[in-house]
């Protein structure tokens, strides 16, 4: 996509590459992602080059993979944490010092670009408000849509350590002994059934 901050670098790249990033991780262009670049661009910025943040992203969706693809925490390594409120916030922090930059998006702010809000509070219906036409207004507002505080953290700073495990005596698989005897599966709490032979 062809416009005039294309020149401009963002999370220590250039604008277009990290696009392209954005698509090869996420599929196309999500605008939570685009936007959720800026985020992290600010909140990176502020906490300094010398410290390895960790994070914290405050919804599931979009966000958590901005974290992922620009900086090196991600789910896997526990560097990430997530929390499920739905709200468009991350903070990366320094977990020895406990200190970090919350940054989130400022519905005040946003409202000076009336297609970013609509489209953030779920006001328009996709169809009506296509990528092409929302694309530009996110990386036109960038920063102005965001606001950013410094924070000390009171929980989350605790990267999760392995503990334990047991053998489950039903299916023989090993799993968190803090659940116990049996595993969750076959005390009934599963998500799945079996359907069919065990193949291998
Ligand atoms: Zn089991």
């Amino acid at each position: 996509m062809l416009n005039p901050l294309s020149e401009s670098t963002v999370c220590g790249r250039p604008l277009a590459e990290c696009l392209q990033m954005i698509e090869a991780f996420h599929g196309f262009q999500a605008p939570g992602l685009v936007l959720g670049m800026y985020m992290v661009d600010w909140a990176k910025g502020l906490i300094g080059p010398e410290v390895e943040a960790d994070a914290v992203v405050e919804t599931r969706h979009c966000l958590p993979d901005a974290v992922q693809l620009f900086t090196p925490c991600t789910v896997g390594n526990g560097w990430l944490k997530i929390v499920d409120w739905d709200k468009y916030a991350l903070t990366l922090y320094d977990r020895r010092e406990r200190s970090g930059h919350r940054v989130w998006l400022d519905l005040e702010k946003a409202r000076s670009f009336p297609k970013l809000h609509n489209w953030f509070m779920r006001q328009v219906p996709k169809q009506e408000l296509p990528l092409e036409e929302l694309l530009p207004v996110i990386l036109a507002a960038g920063r102005k849509v965001l606001s950013a505080r410094a924070v000390v953290l009171t929980d989350l700073y605790r990267r999760c350590k392995k503990a334990g495990i047991n053998i489950c005596p039903s299916c023989g698989e090993a799993f968190a002994a803090r659940y116990g005897e049996r595993c969750a599966a076959c005390r009934g709490d599963g998500y799945c059934s079996p359907a069919g032979r065990i193949l291998g």
